[in-house]
């Protein structure tokens, strides 16, 4: 779409008022550490119970909730890969966690959306290499969506933002 923007943000993703905000979960959906236990506090434990309903989620796929508690009307639970080093499909499985976050913020009308860095915390996927994925990604899924008019990079700390503010041209 010709006119979406994409913008970095230094700060916690729970505080956006965004349509939806994207969630770094793991395979049970079920809460953990890092940004999935900041989203499910904030969000209350309303979350946690429709999670359990969903029966987990593959590494690379996405799954849609309510917001609860949150600014966010929703949150979409991805799951990124841990970094084993690079030879098991890694590169690829982070690219289509942030491609299925955006088909289904895209099938639900959703209009805009935070991202964290996937996979950059205690999955430990390289920072540059996985800010790398994140842009294009998100700028190619951007250059065809009809609805989806604006992504936020939420970064948690310096480095992450100014790796994103490097990639952001
Ligand atoms: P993963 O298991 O996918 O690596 P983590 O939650 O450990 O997920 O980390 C993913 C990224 O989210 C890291 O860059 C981390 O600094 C960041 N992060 C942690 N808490 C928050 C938060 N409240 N808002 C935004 N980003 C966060």
């Amino acid at each position: 779409m010709a006119h979406a923007i994409i913008e970095v943000y230094d700060g916690d993703i729970t505080e956006l008022d965004v349509d939806a905000i994207v969630n770094a979960a793991n395979t049970s959906l079920l809460g953990g550490g890092g940004v999935d236990g900041a989203i499910h506090r904030a969000a209350g434990p309303r979350l946690l119970e429709e999670c359990r309903s969903l029966r987990g989620c593959r590494i690379g796929e996405a799954k849609l909730t309510q917001g609860y508690d949150l600014k966010a009307r929703y949150v979409i639970h991805t799951v990124g890969p841990v970094w084993y080093g690079g030879d098991k499909h890694e590169a690829d499985l982070l690219a289509r966690a942030y491609r299925n976050s955006l088909i289904v913020a895209e099938g639900a009308g959703l209009s805009s959306l935070a991202f964290p860095a996937i996979s950059t915390g205690v999955y430990q996927f390289p920072k540059r290499q996985a800010t790398e994925i994140a842009m294009t990604e998100v700028k190619e899924f951007l250059l065809s969506a009809k609805v989806v008019q604006k992504v936020i990079f939420c970064c948690f700390d310096a480095e992450m933002a100014q790796l994103y503010s490097e990639y952001l041209n």
